[in-house]
């Protein structure tokens, strides 16, 4: 019989959700531990840009300088252009600057960044296992678990030396991605528009690949010729000329034995193009979330609960939104200051989250499909080709482009109707992907405002509950602190004395969670403060 151990928090499976959960409980001074059953290479790199909230996050965990310092090229620009093959006709350019040219982003302290998860998933590992209260282990597998009600029994094997053992957690976290073994054995389904589709990766190192092809730099490349929009070419390391071709979708029979891999790069290029192939990955496009976030004291985050497209980069950032809602809430129960209902707010909350995100990324990739008739003129040189090209820059950019113009769906998610927020009866703004409306609306993420000193004032958010005081005359919130000290719920004051920062939040009081989201607001203090601290913690 394997000996048994006690730790609050198991969490399986060492992506970069689970990561992010690890870290995130680390940086809390949680217990936890990571099982992962792979030894932590990254052979075929998925996610390549870290959002916008994802940096925000990292900002947090004082982790954001290595993120912006990775090997992706500070000057190297994140143009998107529309191309009939790298070789041919440039038909349209959307222009990002690159990081060191960037004006600061209006809304937040922070930028997207190109960071592949070669890159990513390292730093968030090395600073999850900086914290005395983590342990990762590697080459080591969940077997098999079960909720005894007052907790979970986890077998977990060595892969390397087939050593079993039995863990006893207060909780169990499901990481473990799109084939969740955890979501299958707690028998939660999956609900959606399903397989949308079986992209193709092809990994290659090409030095001067644009430079080659006649184009300035860019980070990504979309292919469109007479049979339509069907490949991108992404820059994932520039400064070692690594790139990806994704065919966008395939009939899903190929193998890596029967895939032409010189005459897909001829027709994304225009021409032969030698090239040195490194890795290959056939995967499926789907559009699924799952029907419950967890089940009694096993929770589910990432790829487990929601599959996306990846068109508008959201299946990670969705994710690591996940494990940042759940990790105050593991923190705050097994610290004891969060009430009963605290965790089952984890699934009310982020669902919705999923559903809306896996929602955008498919519309996003549906616009693809509207590029795929009378295209037979693009690549003429006459009038017709040229009006033809024309034409299709502008479409292009407005509706395929639109997955690159979504700072509202990387800020503006919010918690309508969360069990732990106390609704001001307010109207929400619009939930516009391409635009964001600050607000302080109960649920949603307290607006960035830079103070004085050069801060933001997100820089007050995360380790407790912060209660923000703004503008003159506002009360001193002392009911609500003590509230707060009678539930034993960390919380701390802050005056923020910048006019526009009582303009944007709109009431004088505004509790803010340790997650940066606004429980509550108002220019008094509550009739009943106990009952706003109650809520917000979930008793
Ligand atoms: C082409 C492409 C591009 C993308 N680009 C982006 C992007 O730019 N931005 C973005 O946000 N997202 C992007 N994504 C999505 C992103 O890669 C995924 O959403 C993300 O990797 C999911 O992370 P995860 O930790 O939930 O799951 P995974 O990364 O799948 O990790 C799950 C881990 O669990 C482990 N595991 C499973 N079962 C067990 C077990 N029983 N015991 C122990 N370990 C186990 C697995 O070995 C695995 O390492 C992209 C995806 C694709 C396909």
């Amino acid at each position: 019989m394997p000996s048994i151990r006690n730790i609050p928090v198991l969490i399986v499976g060492g992506g970069p959700v689970g990561l992010a959960l690890a870290a995130d409980l680390g940086w809390r001074g949680v217990g936890c531990e990571l099982i992962e059953q792979g030894d932590g290479a990254i052979v075929t790199p998925k996610m390549n840009e870290v959002n916008v909230r994802t940096m925000e996050f990292c900002r947090r965990w004082g982790i954001a300088e290595k993120v912006l310092n990775c090997p992706f090229p500070a000057d190297y620009p994140f143009d998107v252009a529309f191309v009939t093959s790298l070789g041919g006709h440039e038909i349209g350019r959307m222009r990002r600057p690159a990081r060191a040219r960037q004006t600061p982003e209006r809304h937040s302290p922070m930028r997207l960044q190109a960071c592949s998860q070669m890159w990513f998933d390292p730093i968030l590992r090395s600073f999850a296992q900086s914290a005395p209260s983590v342990r990762l282990r590697h080459r080591t597998r969940l077997e098999a678990f079960e909720d005894t009600g007052t907790g979970v029994m986890a077998d977990i094997v060595d892969l390397e030396s087939g050593r079993r053992e039995r863990i006893a957690a207060d909780y169990l976290v499901g990481c473990d991605g799109a084939t969740s073994m955890i979501r299958s054995a707690l028998n939660i389904g999956l609900a959606g528009q399903g397989v949308m589709g079986h992209p193709l990766h092809l990994f290659f190192r090409a030095p001067d690949l644009l430079k080659q092809c006649g184009k300035e730099p860019g980070t990504f490349f979309l292919a469109i010729d007479r049979d339509g929009l069907w490949a991108n070419i992404r820059v994932i390391d520039p400064a070692n000329d690594m790139w990806r071709l994704m065919v966008l979708d395939t009939d899903g029979k190929q193998t890596p034995e029967t895939i032409d891999r010189d005459a897909l790069m001829r027709r994304a290029v225009g021409r032969p193009m030698p090239v040195e192939w490194l890795g290959l990955s056939i995967w499926s496009r789907r559009s699924l979330v799952a029907e419950s976030y967890g089940k009694g004291r096993v929770f589910l985050a990432g790829d487990a609960v929601h599959q996306l497209s990846p068109t508008g980069a959201l299946g990670m950032n969705t994710g690591i939104g996940d494990a940042v809602d759940l990790g105050w809430k593991l923190a705050a129960t097994v610290q004891g200051w969060g009430g009963d209902n605290l965790l089952a707010s984890y699934d009310a909350e982020r669902r919705p989250i999923g559903l809306r995100n896996v929602g955008m990324a498919a519309e996003f990739y549906l616009a693809h499909e509207h590029f795929e008739d009378g295209l037979s003129a693009i690549e003429d040189d006459s009038e017709q080709g040229r009006t033809l090209r024309a034409r299709l820059g502008r479409e292009l950019e407005r509706d395929v482009g639109a997955m690159f113009r979504t700072v509202g769906l990387q800020l503006g998610y919010r918690y309508e109707d969360s069990p732990i927020c106390v609704s001001d009866g307010t109207h929400a703004p619009p939930d516009d992907p391409e635009k964001f409306v600050p607000s302080a609306r109960p649920g949603s993420r307290a607006p960035h405002v830079v103070l004085r000193d050069g801060r933001s004032s997100l820089d007050f958010y995360g380790r407790g509950f912060v209660l923000a005081q703004f503008g003159a005359g506002a009360p001193d919130g002392a009911e609500i602190a003590a509230a707060a000290a009678a539930r034993g719920v960390p919380l701390r004051t802050a005056t923020i004395e910048e006019p526009e920062a009582a303009e944007l939040h709109e009431r004088k009081l505004v509790l803010v969670r340790p997650d940066g989201h606004v429980a509550w607001r108002g220019d008094r203090e509550p009739a009943d403060a106990l009952a706003v601290v109650d809520r917000a913690r979930g008793g």
